[in-house]
This record gives C-alpha cells, sequence and structure tokens, in this order.
C-alpha cells in the first residue's frame, strides 16, 4: 500500500471537485441552450389601404388592419418583398 501525504490528498480533493463542477457545467450548458427565437416572415401584414405594416400571428389567411379596420387578404408575393 502506498503512503499519501495530506497536501496530496488535499490536491487530489480539490481537483476532483473541480472536474466535479466542470462536467456539470459542460452538461447543463448543452441542456440550458436557449431556443432560438425566429419571427415567420408570414406574421408580417402591410395594409393594401393605408400601407400600415403590423403584425398578427394569430391569423393566415385574411387579417383586420389595427389602424384602418380594413380587411386585408395575404397575397404571395407580399413574401418576396
Ligand atoms: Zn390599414
Amino acid at each position: 500500500m502506498f503512503h499519501l501525504d495530506v497536501s496530496t490528498l488535499v490536491f487530489l480533493y480539490v481537483m476532483s471537485s473541480l472536474l466535479v463542477v466542470f462536467v456539470l457545467w459542460i452538461f447543463f450548458e448543452r441542456v440550458a441552450a436557449l431556443p432560438k427565437f425566429v419571427r415567420e416572415e408570414a406574421d408580417v401584414w402591410e395594409c393594401s389601404i393605408c400601407a400600415y405594416t403590423y403584425v398578427d400571428s394569430t391569423h393566415h389567411e385574411i387579417s383586420q388592419c389595427p389602424r384602418c379596420k380594413s380587411y386585408n387578404k395575404k397575397e404571395p408575393e407580399d413574401r418576396l418583398l
């Protein structure tokens, strides 16, 4: 059986504690990755009457302009602009 002095035991204790903290840090850094927020281009509407640009994610085909209260229909060519 080999003999360990106090300084070696303290060194091993500190290094093992740091290793545990490092492993936990890497683990939770991978788990806690924030979800990326992506705004869909279809949510952005431009009113055909007053040219007001607004966001409406609840409707996909027809949306009401919050400024002039007119209804706007989603045009496929609007997404290209
Ligand atoms: Zn409008």
